[in-house]
């Protein structure tokens, strides 16, 4: 079963110049880069070398996949291998993208849990930085995966599953691309549904105060979206199930906010062109809890990305904690984005038995500019225990990073047991990993 073509790439890899990633924010430390064709293929390179990271879609803003010798591309990797419609699970090799295997699963009545905010990344790449989606009940991606197939270093191919390797197998799904080429993963589905988004405008942050969980609560999904420039929410999007939770139609006004009155863009200057239809158009579940359609530049094209996870108890505090540095912050803000994700099990998982709000930070494409400003919001969110986002930009020192994980002591020497002699580690990993 092959996976659809649904989504060209935004930016193929570069053929002659440097490798970058997505945003072009990094030039990785090497152009050599191998692409295999099949999983005997990828365990072949991994036995015949010393060093070597794999390449998802690139779509992490730091250097987590950064390598100084090889990358190993399974983006051809990408085959849907299995429907278990008793179980209700679907399993994939690691290169296909959520938006293809969206589609892939629509075709036969089936669906996610939930998807990031642009369909174009890598279900390895998403699963191992545990990316997410919004909604209360709704915890991230990698919560998912129901069974995991890796390439060791020692090349030998190994398999864990929830069921046959309870203790282990949530130590494994949340890598961060340490353990070695993952080339499997069993997702659960469930029936295809229905959703419907409606957004609202200019929303008080200080209803945010006695109506957090309400409004977040209010929607399968909902991001509330700001400048932090006027003590406003400017767009709140909630996306509702079909047939579940209030009905929105008609409604003019919502807690203060005004129903927007054509689709939006979560930057309110920028064309909705590219945006998931809004105004209640109900669609399937891929075609709206994306932000971004598919086949469109998602986002704002050129732009940095940071996002940090606080305790969802925490919320207001620290939205207010923010909103108290919108001086620094704004000026080199495109757009702040919060959502909700529910806690899982998963030891690297910020939302480790933490139901967690997330703060994100849309950046302008300055890094000296947003060097600057991170450890200020870092220092403002401290109190609440903030963690940030492994595939985005951060300056939190290892040392905090040890003290918020509190099994990184195990993840350590699961990396250490799977690749003694650090075949897939990097800068980043020994920095935020092994650098205490
Ligand atoms: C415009 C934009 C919007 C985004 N929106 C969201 C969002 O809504 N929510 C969210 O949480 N995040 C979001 N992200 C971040 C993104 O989801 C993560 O960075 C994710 O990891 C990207 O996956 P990738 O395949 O591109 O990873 P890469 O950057 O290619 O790789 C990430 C890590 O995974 C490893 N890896 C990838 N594939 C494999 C494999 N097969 N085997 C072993 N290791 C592997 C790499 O070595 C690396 O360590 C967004 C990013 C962008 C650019």
């Amino acid at each position: 079963m092959m996976a659809g073509t649904a989504l060209t790439p935004l930016v193929d890899f570069a053929q002659g110049g440097p490798l970058t990633n997505w945003a072009g924010n990094i030039t990785y430390g090497t152009t050599n880069l191998m692409r295999v064709n099949s999983v005997p293929e990828a365990g072949e390179t991994v036995r015949r070398y010393e060093h070597l990271k794999v390449l998802g879609t690139r779509h992490c803003f730091n250097k987590i996949a950064d390598s100084h010798d090889r990358f190993l591309s399974l983006a051809a990797v990408n085959r849907v291998i299995g429907l278990d419609t008793q179980r209700h699970t679907v399993t994939v090799e690691s290169g296909i993208r959520y938006g293809d295997l969206a589609v892939w699963l629509n075709d036969r009545g089936f669906a996610l849990h939930n998807l990031a905010s642009l369909p174009h990344i890598s279900v390895a790449g998403g699963c191992i930085t545990a990316t997410h989606g919004s909604g209360v009940r709704n915890a991230n991606l990698s919560s998912a995966v129901t069974a995991f197939e890796l390439i060791k270093a020692s090349g030998e191919t190994v398999e864990f599953s929830r069921d046959k390797n309870p203790g282990l197998f949530p130590g494994i799904v949340v890598n961060l691309g340490g353990l070695g080429v993952v080339t499997r993963l069993t997702l659960a589905i469930r029936p295809t549904y229905q959703i419907s988004q409606y957004v609202f405008e200019n929303l008080p942050i200080q209803v945010l105060e006695h109506h957090f969980a309400e409004i977040m609560s209010a929607g399968y999904s909902v991001s509330l979206f700001t400048d932090w420039r006027n003590g406003n929410i400017g767009e709140v999007w909630v996306k509702s199930k079909v047939g579940e939770g209030p009905a929105f139609d008609g409604l003019k006004e919502w807690f203060g906010a005004t129903a927007a009155t054509k689709d939006m863009h979560p930057i309110p200057s920028l064309s909705a062109e590219n945006c998931t239809p809004q105004m209640g158009v109900p669609g399937p579940w891929h075609e709206r809890l994306p932000h971004f359609k598919m086949g469109f530049t998602p986002s704002a094209g050129k732009e940095l990305q940071t996002e940090y996870f606080v305790p969802r108890e925490h919320s207001y505090a620290a939205i207010k904690a923010v909103e108290q540095l919108r001086d620094q912050v704004t000026p080199h803000l495109q757009i702040t984005e919060i959502r909700c994700i529910d806690a899982d099990d998963l030891w690297m998982s910020p939302c480790y038995h933490q139901p967690s709000t997330t703060i994100h930070f849309t950046w302008q494409p300055d890094w000296p500019a947003v060097s600057r400003v991170l450890p200020l919001v870092e220092a403002q969110l401290a109190p609440f225990h903030a963690k940030p986002h492994w595939g985005k930009l951060f300056t939190m020192s290892p040392r905090r990073l040890a003290a918020l994980y509190q099994r990184m002591p195990d993840f350590r020497h699961l990396l250490q047991e799977y690749d003694p002699k650090g075949k897939f580690r990097n800068d980043f990993l020994n920095t935020n990993i092994f650098g205490v």
